[in-house]
């Protein structure tokens, strides 16, 4: 990949974490400390200041890197799922990158995730985003960017009724009910931003605000 569109990728990471901290942690509020808009800008603004460093990179070392400036800045419970999301998808991540390589390695970042995170999709959690991403990424085919950015949004919503058992807004119990998960809303604002920049979509298309 060329270090001007690495850039470019790396710049709309940042630019939607800025933008969307407060809402973050508005979010995060509601359903558990307060902290996920905080603690995400406080990782994108790390990779903010080593971008030029980063996109200069392998793009598989580039994640990596992105990966190990989240575990130190984030913290959290996010914190190590997050970098362990980009580190194993830059582990993975293949030379040439086509979309089936690209799946495979996507694959492999959630199952870390989820081996990290002792959890699975249903539980309220960014895995409610990033497994059925992982499945439409899988299914390949026409327009797969819009699909996915499609995907990502409509699952991150679809938390909203679940009953978090993972993190702490599971200490709420039935009470976490009808709160949309903040890491799950972060996931699929990232994976949006990522979708949008490969593949440009008008105003139109647009939902959920993301920006
Ligand atoms: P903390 O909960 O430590 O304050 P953050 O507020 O930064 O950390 O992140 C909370 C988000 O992390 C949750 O909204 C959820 O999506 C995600 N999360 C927490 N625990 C897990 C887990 N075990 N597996 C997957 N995701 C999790
Ligand atoms: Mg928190």
């Amino acid at each position: 990949m060329d270090a001007q569109l690495q850039r470019r990728l790396i710049d709309c990471l940042v630019r939607t974490v800025e933008a969307h901290a407060e809402e973050l942690t508005g979010l995060d509020r509601a359903v558990g400390d307060g902290d996920h808009g905080l603690n995400m800008q406080r990782g994108f603004t790390e990779v903010a200041a080593q971008a030029e460093r980063l996109a200069g990179l392998p793009a598989g070392e580039a994640l990596q890197g992105i990966g190990r400036i989240l575990l130190m800045k984030i913290g959290g419970a996010s914190g190590p799922l997050y970098s362990t999301l980009f580190t194993a998808l830059g582990k993975a991540w293949p030379e040439p990158p086509d979309a089936p390589g690209i799946a495979r390695a996507f694959g492999a970042a959630v199952d870390a995730v989820q081996r990290i995170g002792k959890s699975e999709a249903g539980q309220k959690t960014m895995l409610d985003v990033l497994v059925p991403v992982r499945t439409e990424l899988a299914q390949g085919g026409p327009d797969l960017a819009a699909r996915v950015r499609a995907c990502a949004l409509h699952s991150a919503q679809a938390t909203v009724p679940m009953k978090a058992v993972r993190g702490r807004a599971s200490y709420l119990g039935d009470r976490s009910i009808g709160h949309l998960d903040p890491g799950a809303r972060s996931s699929s604002l990232l994976i949006a931003a990522v979708c949008e920049t490969l593949a440009p979509e008008g105003p139109a298309t647009k939902e959920h605000g993301v920006g």
